[in-house]
């Protein structure tokens, strides 16, 4: 159990790491990079991120044409049918981005660069009209804010910050290759749009480190059962069904799948710790057991805390060979482990444990219900065992 120590805690953030930078503090690490963050926060930051994407895309998609309006309004007319062209350019990409953020559903790394080409391409375009028209610069009235907007918006987002200043340099690059070709880069109108550009990133900055920490905080709360610090049944259940959406979309691609083996555990005898030492040694057990299914599983295994004294693992990338040994672990771990009670007595416990696959083309419920049959086989045989529902 010293082992789980090293281990990670799979909620929000990883327990320990041995790249952890300990002289930065806690929240900035939360907030940094996600080197840290768990498998299933990312899922969830991704769909934040996706929601985000969508929506701001829209309005940069449906403002990129209309805004000729205004143009033909402002510039002279020999400049507003060339920018018309590149704002149709634009319009292009920005569907493109559309597209890949309807389709990259809890992907964190295809929704990070999907962000990423959503705030870029307005810089670009920027760059492209600096490069293009450099010398008429002033009569481009309101395009010299593109790089302002565009770090500003990276507030709307939660970014980590390592995220957000890689997007944010590019884009103070792009301002001072604009004053360069402008000549202004020595002026006072230079230094104040830059002064101004690195201001607005600092806060946007700031604003991600906020979002960032208050959503994993939020995250832990809502995902996390408080006695064991493991995920509760509600999240472990919508992960699982992703974990099997992903599953039966490389079937259907014709790949093979990955297998899933989920491990369900009940402890034996529960009652009667409970009625024999009082309910807080039960809650004692519980926590040990809890430290016992994190040391011996990976970090990308899902840890839930089903029921009362019931417990599921879920198994990405495991077969039914490993699982089994993983269930003999764990159920040897819990025959040494012991918890004190409040006369000194050593209080021993054990755990049943169901196994099964997740079968091809079958429902998530139709496993859980066979795991769960699994389990209660177990306890009909005798308990402190485990049985493969394949095997039996
Ligand atoms: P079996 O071997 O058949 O599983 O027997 P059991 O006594 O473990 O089974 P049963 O389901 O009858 O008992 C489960 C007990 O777990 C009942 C309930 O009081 C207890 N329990 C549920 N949640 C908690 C909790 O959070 N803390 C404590 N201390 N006990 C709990
Ligand atoms: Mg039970
Ligand atoms: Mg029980």
């Amino acid at each position: 159990m010293q082992n789980s120590e090293r281990r990670r805690f799979n909620l929000g953030i990883k327990w320990e790491n041995p790249w952890h930078p300990s002289w930065l503090p806690a929240s900035l690490r939360d907030t940094l990079s996600n080197r840290y963050h768990s498998r299933d926060f990312n899922f969830a930051r991704s769909e934040y991120l996706r929601t985000r994407v969508l929506f701001v895309g829209m309005a940069f998609t449906l403002l990129a044409p209309l805004w000729i309006l205004v143009d033909y309004l402002l510039l002279p007319l020999e400049l507003v049918a060339e920018v018309a062209l590149g704002r149709f350019a634009l319009m292009l990409v920005l569907f493109g981005v559309l597209y890949s953020a309807w389709k990259n559903e809890n992907h964190l790394n295809r929704m990070r660069n999907t962000l990423a080409a959503l705030l870029l391409a307005p810089a670009v375009f920027y760059a492209a009209l600096v490069l293009t028209h450099g010398g008429q610069m002033s009569s481009l009235v309101g395009y010299s804010f593109i790089p302002l907007l565009v770090v500003a918006f990276l507030s709307v987002f939660p970014l980590t910050i390592i995220e957000s200043l890689g997007i944010g340099l590019l884009v103070l690059l792009v301002q001072l290759l604009a004053l360069s070709i402008t000549g202004q880069m020595k002026t006072a109108y230079g230094w104040q749009d830059l002064w101004l550009l690195v201001t607005i990133l600092g806060i946007s900055l700031w604003a991600n480190h906020s979002q960032v920490s208050t959503l994993m905080r939020l995250y832990r709360q809502a995902s996390m059962d408080s006695l064991t610090g493991l995920l509760n049944r509600g999240i472990l259940l919508q992960q699982l069904n992703e974990l099997c959406r992903q599953r039966d979309a490389q079937i259907e691609e014709g790949e093979e799948p990955s297998p899933i083996c989920l491990l369900m555990f009940d402890l034996d005898r529960f009652k009667k710790i409970n009625d024999t030492y009082g309910h807080s040694v039960g809650d004692q057990v519980l926590q040990v057991f809890a430290q016992i299914l994190r040391s011996e599983l990976r970090k990308n295994d899902l840890i839930a805390r089903y029921g009362g004294e019931e417990f599921m693992a879920a198994l990405p990338g495991t077969g039914k060979a490993d699982a089994r040994n993983i269930a003999e672990r764990i159920r040897l771990q819990c025959e040494k482990s012991t918890v004190i009670a409040h006369d000194g007595e050593q209080v021993t416990f054990t755990t049943s444990i169901g196994i099964t696959q997740v079968r091809d083309n079958e429902s998530l419920d139709a496993a859980l219900l066979r795991v769960d049959n699994r389990l209660y086989a177990a306890k009909n045989q005798g308990r402190n065992r485990y049985i493969d529902a394949d095997l039996s």
